[in-house]
């Protein structure tokens, strides 16, 4: 997940969430007022939720994966922000860390559809039965797929992980809503042609949007990814990008 300045949200107090919503519940590290690349087609602001269960050495946002007792953000003051902003964008995206952790994350998307908004939500698939009750409410997702959901592992530093990542992967596709799979890439953490099995698995299941992005240095605290991270400008190679292009209806490289 993207790397973000946070920001506090000042907000007036008249937009105080009714506490039996649950949506006052969640927990926030941070806000982005503004993006136009987070959230295909729509400008929008993200809301970053508290707390995730794995470990990815290439977390660029460890600071948010513990849950403090506190929400360092008030939901009601996000809400009040994003009231003040209806009309100059488009939609909202919850990131994180791992949205679906939050058990309030359903109520706040409630409350921000209320008032207009588009909503995207970026997950990593940790909570698939979150994920589907909330899919109803939701435009579009980015869902990350780490690697193989044999070798989740390897990459979340958590056992068994590819076991609700795949659930969460099914959960989107029988919802129907919009959605792009995205995969970090690191030749420490996935081969090339793991790379290339993995996106014709994807392709097999339904996927049709898929995005490699190839590991970013910047950011990431891990000293052994870093350092074979700088070199990556060639890599997997075009015959596989080129494989991977006819694989799906949309295939997007993005390198650092
Ligand atoms: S899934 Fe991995 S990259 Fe995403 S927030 Fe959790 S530890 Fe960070």
């Amino acid at each position: 997940m993207h790397a973000a300045t946070l920001e506090r949200a000042h907000a007036a107090s008249t937009a105080r969430v009714a506490p039996g919503s649950g949506a006052h519940r969640l927990k926030a590290g941070g806000l982005v007022p503004f993006t136009a690349t987070d959230f295909p087609g729509l400008l929008a602001a993200v809301v970053f939720v508290q707390g995730c269960p794995w470990r990815c050495g290439y977390c660029h946002n460890p600071h948010l994966q513990p849950r403090t007792t506190a929400s360092p953000l008030d939901w009601s003051d996000i809400l009040a922000f994003l009231k003040r902003r209806v009309g100059l964008i488009d939609g909202v995206v919850f990131s994180g860390g791992e949205p679906t952790m939050d058990p309030s994350l359903g109520p706040a998307i409630a409350q921000a559809r209320e008032l207009g908004y588009r909503i995207g939500l970026h997950t990593g698939g940790t909570h698939p039965r979150r994920l589907a009750q909330v899919l109803p409410q939701v435009d579009w997702v980015g869902l990350d797929i780490k690697t193989g959901f044999e070798q989740y592992e390897r990459v979340t530093q958590v056992a068994n992980s590819g076991t609700p990542a795949r659930a969460s992967l099914q959960a989107v596709l029988d919802s129907g809503v919009d959605f792009e799979c995205r995969t970090t890439a690191h030749p420490d953490l996935i081969s090339a042609d793991e790379l290339l099995a993995l996106g014709r698995e994807l392709a097999a299941l339904g996927v049709r949007n898929y995005a490699v992005q190839i590991f970013r240095p910047q950011g990431c605290a891990d000293d052994a990814l870093n350092a074979r991270g700088r070199s990556l400008r060639d890599w997997p190679g075009e015959a596989i990008c080129a494989a991977l292009d006819r694989l799906f209806t949309r295939f997007t490289l993005r390198q650092p």
